[in-house]
């Protein structure tokens, strides 16, 4: 026979089940925290940078060579790349290669933690005759209205097709670029001005889903045999592996473009700037991951006869958890080369 259960014996298991479903929710935040490691790349202070306005902060960044208002649209990225490819091969130098290392959603202000640094793939291109400047996304500079979002795939995409994406249709992410116009990995290695191209990323959304940014251009060059590689690892690890076993090869790609997803992860998981002790911590991990790729391509064999354009970039900047809209903080971004930019 079935006994009805004490109301006491009710009140226990009521007690028992809510302490275990706040644990389970304590411990799972606590666990969370533990999952931050700071970067080992992390250098004293990065946890007290002073506070500033943004606009403040634009006239604190020395190291870039012009003024926000005289910012370069991002779309200026595929100039410098094609202005590359099309000049005389300096004396003693016998091929031309270039690199574009990308930090998402890594925001200009953060240049103030350059300093600082321990290990850093900006100031090296700096510090050996390199040069940075202001950059901008979104269609039209600050403070006019952007005419396309601050978001991740308009912001490449104006950068390899070196016209805005949002002309072409590309205006957010999940929107296959048509076919034409074609982007940089495509038409270089088609109009002969190199032998292979390759694009490295982590995120699913550049060309790794039904509805990728480049997914047509990704399936016409398996079609055709294009030489042009579209490979996503599962990390940014990953991508770093993948682009230093490319040039590690006597006979590297010609033309490579990545991304790393450090600064904009952290970005919307904690917050977008240079406040944000983990946003620091992501992008000191993608500086020093930019160096090791620099590091791979100074110890090529063949290095001493090759020219190589190596260029940093960013898509888009961020406010808050996210990006996408108009805000100063998501529209100005940077471009560093390791030639001169400013004619
Ligand atoms: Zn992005």
């Amino acid at each position: 026979m079935k006994r009805p259960m004490k109301k006491s014996v009710k009140i226990i298991l009521c007690v028992l089940a809510a302490v275990l479903v706040i644990g389970g929710a304590v411990g799972g935040y606590v666990g969370y925290q533990h999952a931050y490691h700071p970067s080992k790349w992390m250098a004293e202070g990065d946890d007290a940078l002073p506070k500033i306005e943004f606009e403040e902060a634009l006239g604190q960044l020395p190291m870039l060579s012009d003024s926000w208002e005289e910012a370069l649209p991002q779309t200026e990225i595929r100039n410098l790349i094609e202005a590359h490819f099309a000049s005389p091969l300096p004396e003693g130098k016998t091929a031309k290669k270039a690199i574009v290392i990308g930090y998402d959603g890594c925001r200009v202000d953060t240049l103030r933690l350059l300093p600082t640094a321990k290990r850093s793939a900006i100031n090296h291109l700096l510090d050996n005759g390199g040069q940075g400047v202001f950059g901008y996304c979104g269609g039209v500079k600050y403070p006019a209205q952007n005419v396309q979002a601050t978001s991740t795939a308009p912001g490449w995409c104006s950068m390899l097709i070196g016209k805005w994406a949002g002309e072409i249709g590309v205006n957010k992410n999940g929107q296959p670029k048509p076919l034409e116009p074609k982007t940089l990995l495509l038409s270089l290695v088609e109009d002969g001005t190199v032998g292979k191209s390759a694009f490295y990323v982590s995120w699913a959304g550049h060309f790794s889903k039904k509805n990728a940014t480049y997914i047509n251009e990704k399936n016409y060059a398996e079609e055709n045999g294009v030489n042009a590689t579209f490979l996503r690892a599962r990390s940014d690890e990953g991508t770093k592996s993948n682009v230093i076993s490319d040039i590690r090869k006597q006979d590297c790609s010609d033309f490579i473009f990545l991304t790393l997803e450090y600064t904009d992860h952290q970005g919307h998981a904690t917050g977008f700037g240079p406040q944000n002790v983990r946003y620091v911590s992501a992008f000191r991990d993608a500086e020093a991951t930019g160096m090791d790729i620099i590091d791979a391509i100074e110890a090529r064999a063949s290095y001493g006869t090759e020219d190589w354009l190596i260029l940093i970039t960013t898509d888009h900047g961020g406010v808050g958890l996210s990006h996408g809209g108009a805000s100063f903080e998501e529209r100005m971004t940077f471009i560093i080369s390791n030639k001169t930019i400013l004619g």
